[in-house]
């Protein structure tokens, strides 16, 4: 259930808690005790399905919130801005100031967004190349 469609049952809800009250007042006049208790009931119904909306509502934009965070941090995770191809392999600025070697896979970084660390192939320096990707199996 969306924002709009949760907003709008609450208003027909309020609608109807209205013309129950009017009922309510107007039943007052009414000898059938039955009657009264059955608009009565209606009327607290009504209140406790307004409730559950209220806090279906409030749920809704904690998730959403909470939604908006993740994509965020997902974005981050899957695109990191500090990227740098040196000699033709992917690696982070941060290891590059540290001077450490850590290569990622171009490949799965361009067709799918997603950095595998490659992995130094036994023996190094073989023909195919001395580094693989544990995802691709491509060798660099
Ligand atoms: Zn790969």
């Amino acid at each position: 259930m969306d924002i709009a469609a949760i907003q709008s049952a609450i208003t027909s809800i309020g609608s109807a808690i209205g013309l129950v009250t009017k009922a309510q007042s107007l039943s007052a006049n009414i000898q059938n005790q039955e009657i009264r208790q059955i608009v009565h009931d209606l009327n607290d119904q009504l209140i406790s399905v307004r409730e559950d909306l209220f806090k279906v509502r409030t749920e809704n934009f904690d998730l959403r919130e909470q939604n908006l965070s993740l994509k965020e941090r997902v974005d981050k995770l899957s695109q990191p801005a500090e990227l740098v191809v040196i000699e033709g392999y992917y690696r982070l600025q941060k290891d590059v100031d540290k001077n450490e070697f850590i290569p990622y896979c171009g490949a799965c970084y361009q067709t799918k967004q997603k950095m595998f660390q490659l992995l130094q192939t036994r023996p190094p320096e073989s023909v195919m190349g001395n580094f693989k990707c544990p995802s691709c199996h491509d060798f660099f």
